[in-house]
């Protein structure tokens, strides 16, 4: 990225944001954590508590469990990844955000893929799924399966909360598959490398 500046001036304006109801009862504005000077980008559905009280997106036990599995494909979350949300600041009680908030939010999210400009975006459960690619397909369907968007390919996947519920490893269970669908990531970003 050439643009770090950029990137530096629009999280100062993000974390003043106001555009949405949510700010009136979030902790801190959740911009991302990572490295914007990379070819991967991570788009979860909006901050926790933990995220909400740190500023950090995905430092809970999602957000482990989310490091975890990127690691054991020799992937660092902070380094060779971006991770952001779809709405920066946390809905009340974990509710899903509302269509406005993701609309209103939208905004900074395309203004972080302008200026990250990933090869990659990995979208994290059906929130990220359904807003990013406006459709609305059972996650069980398209994960796993590149989508090509913009001259992006885009990787669904399971959300780390929900492999929290469903710890098996089994083969064919959610945790072996995104097992899976993240070594489609490492191989596409080795791809990417080697050109
Ligand atoms: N879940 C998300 O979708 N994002 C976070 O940042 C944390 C938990």
């Amino acid at each position: 990225m050439n643009n770090i500046l950029e990137f530096e001036s629009l999280k100062k304006v993000c974390l003043d944001c106001k555009q949405c109801a949510l700010s009136k009862t979030r902790t801190n504005v959740v911009f991302g954590r990572g490295n914007p000077n990379t070819k991967i980008l991570i788009i979860g559905e909006g901050p926790g508590h933990n995220e909400d009280l740190e500023g950090l997106a995905f430092v809970g036990r999602a957000g482990k469990l989310l490091d975890s599995a990127f690691q054991s494909v020799g992937i660092d979350t902070n380094r060779d990844c971006y991770i952001s949300n779809i709405v920066k600041c946390r809905p009340p009680n974990n509710r899903k955000p509302f269509y406005d908030e993701v609309e209103s939010c939208s905004t900074w999210l395309n203004q972080q893929i302008n200026l990250i400009n990933p090869k990659i975006i990995v979208l994290a459960g059906s929130t990220a799924i359904e807003s990013y690619l406006k459709i609305k397909e059972p996650i069980s369907k398209i994960r796993g399966k590149w989508i090509e968007r913009d001259g992006r390919k885009i990787m669904p996947i399971f959300h780390p909360s929900y492999l929290l519920r469903n710890p098996s490893k089994e083969k064919g269970k959610p945790k072996w598959l995104t097992w899976r669908d993240l070594e489609l990531v490492k191989t596409e970003l080795e791809a990417l490398k080697n050109n």
